[in-house]
């Protein structure tokens, strides 16, 4: 056996019902004393209770899905305005992914250390990927500097997300360990990291639709989601990854949402390709097929369906295929086509399963 896997460096707490006190012993351990907020106005009221105790410097609410460059702009500007020595964000990945944009290198605060305290299952808290958008153009990198030196899971804080959204953004989560099966880095560390959050998630996301206010759905659907996250920073982005960047920036679509719909279309391409990765996904979802397993869970907890409910137009099918092509990483287990991009992305469109 061969293989090199980084392991990137961050403390994690798991913390149900304790957030507060887990941020403040993170806020002391980086001895900040003038801590940036970041948290959108929808989520306000949680990043109160739970930076209560915290020597807070500034509060910043201007949170836009997909972090456009001004907005990125403005919140570097409130750093340096209040000499922040560390960022809180509470919130989904929008929110982590503006605290990434003010820390990471070339910012005016490069490097500012970040709490990160996620109330949905995007998993952004736990890799070293920034991403930025400019018009229609959305720019991803890695850079260390943009991984939070400490995550704080508290599973109390998701209970608002409401089951749609959570359904959403558990799918997305799914999606990070399907494509870090076959995705340009994977290695064994990988599937297995995967494997377990696939089992995580197929467990937590039917309790969560069954009982949206109950915890230990929640609990279990963070911990897949965080495990699902590692594995997709170390593996890198997939086919799947792929198709989503270029559909998501080029006709604005909801992050989760695109993911939860393609995710069943890329699972019927490549499986058949891909044995060893659908026999671990197979296993992960306690399924005879991963087919099987992903679409009994997909049934089960009322999964999105089709890309044109979420306002992708039927032309962008013709527009996608080229860009998606192109991105899709030359190591794919399925032979890529023009016809065959095509025929995926019209079943992810229409829905057709
Ligand atoms: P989001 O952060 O935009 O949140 C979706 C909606 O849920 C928002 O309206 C938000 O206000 C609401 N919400 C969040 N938490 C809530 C709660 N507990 N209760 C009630 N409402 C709540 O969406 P997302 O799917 O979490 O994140 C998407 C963004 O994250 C995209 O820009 C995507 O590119 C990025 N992302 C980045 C990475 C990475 O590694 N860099 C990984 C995953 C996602």
């Amino acid at each position: 056996m061969k293989f090199t896997h980084d392991t990137l460096p961050q403390r994690v707490v798991f913390a149900s019902g304790a957030a507060q006190g887990a941020v403040a012993a993170e806020i002391e351990r980086l001895g900040a004393k003038r801590v940036m907020v970041i948290a959108a106005p929808e989520e306000a009221s949680l990043a109160d209770a739970v930076s209560e105790n915290l020597p807070v410097a500034v509060r910043h609410d201007e949170v836009v899905m997909h972090v456009p460059v001004r907005v990125a702009g403005r919140a570097r500007e409130a750093a340096v305005q209040a000499a922040a020595d560390a960022l809180l964000c509470v919130g989904g990945g929008s929110t982590t992914g503006l605290a990434k944009a003010v820390a990471m290198t070339g910012s005016p605060v490069a490097g500012l250390p970040i709490v990160a305290v996620p109330t949905t299952y995007a998993g952004s808290e736990a890799t070293n990927v920034w991403g930025l958008t400019e018009g229609e153009a959305k720019t991803t990198g890695v850079d260390n500097a943009v991984l939070p030196r400490s995550i704080v899971y508290d599973a109390a804080l998701t209970l608002t997300l409401p089951v749609g959204m959570s359904v959403a953004s558990g799918l997305n989560a799914v999606a990070h360990c399907v494509d870090s099966m076959w995705a340009p880095r994977t290695d064994p560390i990988n599937r297995a990291l995967a494997g377990e959050g696939i089992s995580g998630l197929a467990a937590g996301l039917p309790a969560v639709v069954a009982d949206p206010a109950g915890i230990e759905g929640r609990e279990q659907t963070l911990y897949g989601a965080y495990l699902a996250a590692v594995a997709f920073a170390s593996a890198g982005s997939g086919m799947h990854h792929k198709i989503c960047h270029v559909l998501g920036g080029m006709f604005n679509l909801p992050h989760a949402q695109t993911h939860a719909v393609v995710l069943p279309h890329v699972l019927a391409f490549n499986g058949p390709s891909a044995p060893e990765a659908e026999r671990r996904i197979a296993r992960a979802f306690g399924a005879p097929t991963a087919t099987a397993g992903l679409a009994g869970l997909r049934r089960g907890v009322g999964a999105p369906k089709a890309l044109k409910d979420y306002g992708m137009p039927e032309e962008g099918i013709a527009k996608a295929v080229a860009p998606i092509m192109a991105a899709i990483p030359a190591s794919n287990p399925a032979p890529v086509t023009e016809r065959n991009i095509t025929a995926l992305l019209r079943a992810a469109w229409e829905g057709d399963e």
